[in-house]
């Protein structure tokens, strides 16, 4: 998942990259109104962590401005914001769910419960009810990060975690390998230009070749089920 974080105090956003880089999210660091947008109208990202009380304004305005962006491109008007507030922004809690907010935290806020809440949302986002994924043989816990293959778990690396989950959440539909990219690093993370076909052959030795499917020339991608 990659999260765009929107904070002005640096020591609450790098605790939170410093989190959620653990947990196997690609997180990308803004400061202000202008710098997140420049962000989102040129990076897709899975979730935003929106602070309200900017350097050079109210974080609102970036919300107010993706909602109401045109469907199709970037910024992608339906990305799920997560909004981080003060105990006593009531009024602008409210503002900001009816402005189009999925969810609120109050600071501080417990930083596994954070995590809990962009997972739920991150399900909502792609349609998922069930928190446990199915893919034939295997069965994906997206908050231990633990897989098991007919029932016996299956050590991954945070980075294959990421390339299954990624694929998994789109099935069946294809991703390129610039789109895994996207989804599994941040801008400050230099990457092989061969890394996601080496993550996808590691994953193919621990969880069987049929899994992860290639379609030639355009990506890969996880087959539905057989009925
Ligand atoms: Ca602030």
């Amino acid at each position: 998942m990659r999260v765009l974080v929107v904070e002005d105090d640096e020591g609450i956003a790098t605790g939170l990259q410093a989190h959620l880089g653990q947990l196997g999210w690609a997180v990308d660091l803004t400061d202000s109104v202008e710098s997140a947008w420049t962000a989102l109208c040129v990076e897709p990202f899975d979730l935003v962590l929106l602070d309200l009380g900017l350097r050079d304004g109210d974080g609102a305005e970036v919300l107010r401005r993706l909602r109401r962006a045109p469907a199709g491109r970037l910024p992608d008007a339906s990305t799920p914001v997560l909004v981080m507030t003060a105990r006593d922004q009531v009024a602008a809690r409210i503002e900001c769910l009816d402005m189009g907010a999925d969810d609120y935290v109050t600071k501080p806020f417990d930083p596994d419960e954070l995590a809990a809440r962009m997972r739920a949302l991150r399900r909502r986002s792609v349609g998922r009810a069930q928190p446990l994924i199915h893919a034939g043989a295997l069965e994906i816990d997206p908050a231990s990060r633990s897989v098991r293959r007919d029932g016996q778990p299956v050590e991954l690396s945070a980075r294959e975690f990421g390339v299954l989950l990624a694929l998994l959440e789109v099935r069946p539909r294809v991703l390129s390998r610039p789109q895994i990219e996207a989804r599994l690093y941040s801008w400050d993370k230099a990457l092989d230009s061969n890394a996601v076909e080496v993550h996808v052959h590691h994953l193919r030795r621990k969880l069987g070749d049929t899994v992860i499917r290639t379609l030639r020339g355009v990506g890969y991608f996880v087959p539905e089920d057989k009925a």
